[in-house]
């Protein structure tokens, strides 16, 4: 087996928004910086057709600037991103071009000089005296060994920390329920004017569950208004198909997220219930059907919705989109009572003001609660209780799981992997541990490169910079 062994100051395992802007922030803060993917591409869930969701709250403030918003600035100079938008029904939508993103994920990663390795896996660690001293992947025959000072785990699963041994929880409280996963895919070819004006004329297409909680407003002119949008409806379709056995997926509403390119959407709606992303034969199971109900779903579109009569498909998402596996124990540990109170507690890294939003695991039900007004993140949930040089960023942090269905969109995984970029170097720079830094110090250098941590600051920040 050809074997590599590389040492660096910060190695972040994981390239998916949490990585990358841990790895890129690190390094622009003068560190080397290893970020080992599996894939063989940057960026994660980031590529998958996917809106950044969460950037503004149900009032319609931005909540979260640094190099999220950065990311955006950059994606529209390109024509990748439209900006911001509000939304009535997920307080904002910010569609992006997934392969725009992918190439600016490159780009930036190269600007600072973050050395990348794709398909490498992490399978093993080597820990002693509650310290990560090595992380071992394998990719084509290859064992790769990477030393560092300091991991931050990214992996969404939180692979390295369960590797080395670390305490997690999985799934909904009391039921132990894990969100399904779902294999998104692109359609070209609707007719998105004439969907809506179906849905104009048939309003029951776009009623909801009583767990779904939404603003008036959500309709065919605001669809119109701009392809920055995602589109949920087509209830009563759903539900008639449904009793005449017609419907391949367990969901009770077709959700696309409008591209930029005349006719083509993004589609979420494959759905695989009771599936465990963790256990091998789980995953393939739901990669495998996931690519089966691609091609039912839109047979099933293109017989019974107009607007899609000659849609195709041109793309199925090269790997499941996974929602919720592990939660690690951090120093801190944040719990769902404390957001739906908006606590913006001192040692804030992010703020969140996404809705809970918990897809059933078991059945064909979505729970969409309001968040009220922001909330703070913990600089604590990126910082490992068990293990002294290990921090976590992105989904898999120390919270409890209602907070997790807010807090796993995308920018909030890009600020929690920014102020765990900033927290490890701050630690290697004083010569102590993550869990030792002086959280004031991470904010500030978070506040120098535009983070958005105060209620201030969410009152005055311009909605699109
Ligand atoms: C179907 C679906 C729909 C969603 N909808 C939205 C939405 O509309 N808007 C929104 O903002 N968010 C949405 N989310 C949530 C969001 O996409 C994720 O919570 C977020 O991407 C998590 O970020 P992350 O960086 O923690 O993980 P990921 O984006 O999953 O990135 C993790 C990266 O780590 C790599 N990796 C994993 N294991 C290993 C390993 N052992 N070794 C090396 N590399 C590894 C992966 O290949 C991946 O690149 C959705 C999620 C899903 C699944």
């Amino acid at each position: 087996m050809k074997e590599y062994a590389f040492e660096c100051d910060i190695a972040v395992i994981g390239a998916g928004p949490a990585g990358l802007s841990a790895a890129i922030t690190a390094a622009r803060m003068g560190k080397n910086v290893i970020m080992i993917e599996k894939n063989g591409y940057l960026g994660g869930n980031c590529t998958m057709g996917l809106p950044l969701l969460g950037f503004l709250d149900l009032d319609g403030r931005r909540i979260t600037g640094g190099i999220a918003q950065e990311y955006v600035s950059r994606l529209q100079k390109v024509g990748g991103s439209q900006g911001h938008r509000t939304c009535p029904k997920h307080n904002s939508t910010t569609n992006i071009t997934p392969d725009a993103f992918k190439v600016l994920a490159i780009e930036m990663c190269r600007e600072v000089g973050v050395k990348i390795l794709l398909h490498s896996e992490a399978i093993e660690t080597e820990v002693e005296n509650r310290e990560i001293k090595k992380v071992v992947f394998y990719g084509k025959g290859n064992r790769i060994t990477v030393k560092a000072p300091t991991f931050i785990d990214c992996t969404g699963d939180g692979d390295v920390a369960y590797l080395a041994g670390c305490s997690y929880e999985m799934g909904q409280v009391g039921t132990g329920v894990l969100q399904p996963p779902t294999v998104m895919f692109t359609l070209e070819n609707v007719d998105t004017a004439r969907l809506f004006d179906y849905i104009e004329q048939h309003p029951d297409e776009m009623t909801y569950s009583a767990s779904i909680e939404h603003r008036p407003g959500y309709d065919a002119p605001y669809f119109r208004a701009s392809d920055n949008h995602v589109f949920v409806g087509l209830r009563s379709t759903f539900t008639r198909l449904r009793e005449q056995g017609k419907c391949p997926v367990d969901r009770e509403t077709l959700i696309y997220i409008k591209s930029f390119h005349p006719g083509e959407v993004y589609v979420n709606s494959t759905r695989l219930l009771n599936t465990d992303a963790t256990d091998i034969l789980s995953l393939t199971n739901a990669e495998l059907e996931g690519q089966l109900q691609a091609p039912r779903l839109t047979e099933m579109l293109r017989e019974n919705v107009p607007g899609f009569e000659n849609c195709f498909i041109s793309a199925i998402n090269p790997s499941l989109g996974v929602r919720e596996t592990r939660r690690f124990m951090g120093i801190s540990y944040l719990t769902s009572d404390r957001i739906c109170a908006g606590e913006i507690p001192e040692d804030t890294i992010a703020l969140g003001a996404y809705k809970i939003d918990i897809h059933s695991g078991v059945d064909r039900s979505t729970i969409f609660k309001a968040v009220k007004e922001p909330y703070g993140i913990p600089y604590g949930c990126l910082v490992s209780r068990e293990i002294k040089n290990l921090m976590f960023a992105g989904r898999c942090v120390s919270v409890d799981a209602e907070v997790m269905s807010s807090l796993r969109v995308m920018p909030q995984c890009m600020s929690m992997g920014e102020a765990a970029g900033v927290g490890a170097v701050l630690a290697q720079n004083a010569g102590i541990l993550p869990a030792e830094v002086d959280v004031e110090d991470v904010r500030a250098e978070l506040l120098k490169n535009g983070a958005i941590l105060t209620m201030e600051q969410v009152n005055s920040a311009p909605v699109n910079p």
